[in-house]
């Protein structure tokens, strides 16, 4: 059997006084969690739901989010995962393109599940945190007794998450039990010893988005941790739970690792439990991740991925880190560099390449991945999958869209996203690069680069930035920094000072509101 879940029954049998999960001060062993995933499994099952039906869980993390998660994996079923901050617009995008029959959400987003019922064939919605109309509530759902995990094929679908849509409508990606089930393993075992027996896991990355659902949920369960969930992201309350719980391991984006260094009385934290943190889903800084280990004695490991690959493909570890570098390709991926031709780019000598006097554009090329983790395709859309994979001597190669490089040594480096990258008068310019610079100041506290309209250049750089609390700087300051330090024409013309980057929920720096796209 190859359920993905089946592995958390067997240590329910195994270990059932273990802790499952904990939020909030309470806690629920493997044997209770089991026993409630089976029961909302039987709820689906009584209402006909089943072996590849859709669920949407439009929730926070909160203990019921995994439990619906499971349950419905138990049962057979697809989850639909969606973004709670989402409205009834993306929702409703999201749910009659899935086809989902059951959505479980919290109370005061009934009304909007309620308002987009109609037209997208929603047949039963269950309500978190409360009583709502049209909805039943969570407790009174789950049915009396559990029912057997039904079994599944690795190469059924388990989860549809969908893209963020940056470049158009969302895409739904089916991802399977192998994807998910190869992948939360080998990111255990990319930890000093692997996942350990009481292994504690801050559950602070959305469920919603890939890296959260597989990484920290799926990976901690596999291996019978005890995962934290937390439904929203604050530097103080994160480290206040790490501090009190003895949490062990942190997965997070850039951002927070950025957030934590920059709280008022930062080094007043203690993160002293953490035996691993790990970064992903955007670059992150050389000078952040430096001065967190500087400010906590705490390792922390950079990694890479994407939704359509489960998430990760490469990663640091302990056996082998290079700062500035997304590390090697984990167990069972297989990586590549490809030009337009898709002929191999040849790797460095060793990387990360100097900046000075080096033209990133000799040696990078688009980054292509293949492996067990890898999709099975975007759903309902043969164009979009056309174009996301090429077929060569019988092995599928899907392209990430990143523009990176390789070395000698085996380690992999990602430029940028290739629609980042900013053309200006002919040259190319990675805005990564710049950023990593101006992270290097110590009057920056947050940055972001893009292209902006240019009547001469076409595009021109410019640079937002987050001043530190009390930095005394000048735009004509960080200008000039930039100017002694890089070509000419990568330094940026504009720098304007804000007091935040618009982000997404997953961390991201939302370029396109910055460069005024409509
Ligand atoms: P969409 O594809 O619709 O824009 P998204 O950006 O939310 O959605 P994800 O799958 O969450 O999609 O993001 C994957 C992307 O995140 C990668 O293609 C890459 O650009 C970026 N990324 C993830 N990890 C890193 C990293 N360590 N360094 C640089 N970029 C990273």
């Amino acid at each position: 059997m190859v359920n993905l879940v089946s592995d958390i029954g067997s240590t329910a049998a195994e270990s059932p006084d273990a802790p499952a999960l904990s939020y909030d001060g309470q806690t629920q062993t493997y044997e209770e969690f089991w026993s409630r995933t089976g029961r909302f499994a039987a709820a689906l099952d009584d209402r006909g739901v089943g072996a590849g039906d859709r669920v949407g869980i439009y929730l926070p993390n909160l203990p019921q989010y995994v439990t619906a998660f499971t349950g419905t994996l138990r049962a057979g079923g697809i989850v639909v995962p969606m973004n709670p901050q989402y409205k009834e617009r993306e929702i409703s995008h999201l749910l009659s393109d899935s086809g989902a029959r059951v959505v479980v959400t919290l109370a005061d987003l009934v009304p909007v599940v309620r308002a987009v019922q109609a037209e997208t064939g929603v047949e039963h919605v269950v309500s978190v945190g409360g009583e709502a109309e049209g909805a039943t509530s969570f407790e009174a759902f789950l049915a009396d007794e559990e029912r057997p995990v039904v079994e599944r094929e690795g190469d059924d679908v388990a989860v549809q998450p969908y893209t963020s849509g940056t470049t158009g409508q969302p895409k739904g990606v089916l991802l399977t039990h192998e994807n998910l089930g190869s992948n939360a393993r080998a990111t255990g075992d990319l930890m000093p010893g692997g996942f350990q027996d009481g292994d504690r896991m801050l559950g602070v990355l959305p469920l919603f988005h890939i890296y959260g659902m597989t990484v920290t949920m799926l990976g901690t369960l596999f291996e019978g941790g005890a995962y934290y969930p937390l439904p929203s992201w604050d530097a103080q309350g994160a480290a206040a739970l790490i501090a009190e719980e003895d949490i062990t391991i942190m997965h997070g984006v850039p951002v927070m690792y950025n957030d934590l260094i920059n709280q008022p009385n930062a080094e007043a934290f203690d993160l002293s439990s953490l035996r691993f943190a790990n970064s992903g889903g955007s670059s992150l800084p050389v000078e952040v991740m430096r001065r967190f280990e500087d400010l906590y004695d705490v390792d922390l490991y950079e990694g890479y991925g994407l939704t359509e690959t489960s998430p990760v493909t490469h990663a640091n570890s302990p056996e082998a880190r290079r700062p500035g570098s997304i590390g090697k390709p984990i167990d069972g991926v297989r990586a590549r560099i490809v030009d337009g031709a898709f002929e191999d780019v040849p790797p460095v000598e060793r990387g990360p390449v100097d900046e000075e006097g080096a033209d990133l554009n000799d040696v990078t090329g688009e980054l292509v991945v293949a492996g067990p983790n890898v999709m099975k395709g975007y759903y309902g859309l043969p164009e979009a999958n056309e174009e996301a994979f090429t077929d060569e001597d019988g092995t599928r190669w899907f392209h990430t869209g990143d523009i990176g490089y390789h070395d000698e040594d085996g380690f992999f480096y990602v430029v940028d996203r290739a629609k980042h990258m900013i053309n200006t008068a002919g040259y190319n310019v990675y805005p990564r690069e710049v950023e990593e610079l101006l992270f290097e100041h110590p009057a920056v506290a947050d940055a972001a680069v893009v292209g902006v309209p240019d009547e001469r250049r076409g595009e021109t750089v410019k640079a937002f930035v987050v001043p530190a609390p009390d930095a005394e700087v000048t735009e004509d300051d960080l200008r000039e920094y930039c100017l002694e330090r890089l070509a000419e024409y990568k330094h940026p013309r504009e720098v304007e000072f804000v007091e935040e980057l618009p982000r997404t929920t997953t961390g991201k720096v939302q370029k396109f509101e910055l460069r005024g796209d409509e």
